[in-house]
């Protein structure tokens, strides 16, 4: 398991009231599963995703991320681990302005032991795979929406995370470019080995993912349904060979699944 949450519960304290965004989250996620979780407007989407990325502490319970529970590590450490392990993606990019598309990918290497020049090799490659090779030197107002997007996923996956986040990535795209952008987050699973979790509340979008889960006033509901990329499971995360139905080890690389 790349990601697993244990008895996550997150309340705010709202005037004198207190709201209840998430009760009870038990999720457990693999490496190299593409997963959504839809919901209605107002269900704890983000309060989960901030909580899954270390962005926000919990009220009660574990999120335990690559083997470790981040609840318990200090603020100053959970840096470190937002920026190693954790790529995020958002409804509106997100990109800094001022910066080019290249710029904007290699910020989250800026600090590594990596050399500029071995940042800018890595970012160039990351624009290759979004299909962006010819639009490193621009800036972001002079991509579209869907570019843009794509630039953000590059920076996303710039330090080789574990996980990505994606927090509502199609919710300014048009309809055809949010299919481009959901379909390359799952390429992403399947050739880089990338565990993405996307949270939609279109369950068109989500139905082209691996797994769908669905949260409903804070609580994650029993049903699961397979969506599209289900077949992809078939594929080790790490070498590619393929595999039979739930091998727990793949017999090629002899990696724990
Ligand atoms: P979603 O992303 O599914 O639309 P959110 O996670 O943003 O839902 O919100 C879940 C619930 O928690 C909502 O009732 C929202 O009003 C509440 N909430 C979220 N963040 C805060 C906050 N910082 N303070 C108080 N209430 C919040
Ligand atoms: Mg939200």
């Amino acid at each position: 398991m790349v990601l697993e949450t244990e008895k996550l519960d997150k309340f705010f304290k709202l005037g004198g009231r207190e709201v209840r965004a998430l009760s009870d989250v038990n999720l457990q996620v693999k490496r190299g599963e593409f997963v959504s979780i839809m919901g209605p407007s107002g269900s704890g989407k983000t309060t989960l995703l901030n909580m899954l990325g270390c962005l926000d502490k919990p009220t009660h319970g574990k999120v335990i991320l690559d083997g470790e529970d981040v609840t318990k590590v200090p603020e100053k450490k959970l840096y470190e681990i937002r920026r190693h392990k954790i790529g995020f993606i958002f409804q509106s990019f997100n990109l800094l302005p001022y910066l080019s598309a290249i710029e904007n990918v290699e910020l989250p290497m800026e600090g590594t032991k990596k050399s500029k020049d071995e940042r800018r090799k890595r970012a160039n490659e990351l624009l290759k795979m979004v299909g962006l090779s010819e639009r490193g030197e621009h800036r972001p107002h002079r991509l579209s929406a869907g570019e843009q997007q794509r630039v953000a996923i590059a920076r996303a996956l710039a330090n080789n995370p574990a996980i990505v986040l994606a927090d509502e990535p199609t919710g300014n795209l048009d309809k055809k470019t949010g299919y481009e952008i959901v379909r390359l987050l799952g390429r992403l699973t399947v050739d880089q080995g990338a565990t993405v979790m996307m949270v939609t509340h279109d369950s068109q979008m989500a139905s082209e993912t691996e797994r769908m889960l669905f949260l409903s006033d804070g609580k994650l509901l029993a049903k699961e349904k397979e969506g599209i990329l289900v077949e992809k499971k078939t594929k080790c995360p790490y070498c590619g060979r393929k595999l039979a139905e739930d091998s727990e080890y793949c017999p090629r690389c002899g990696k724990k699944l």
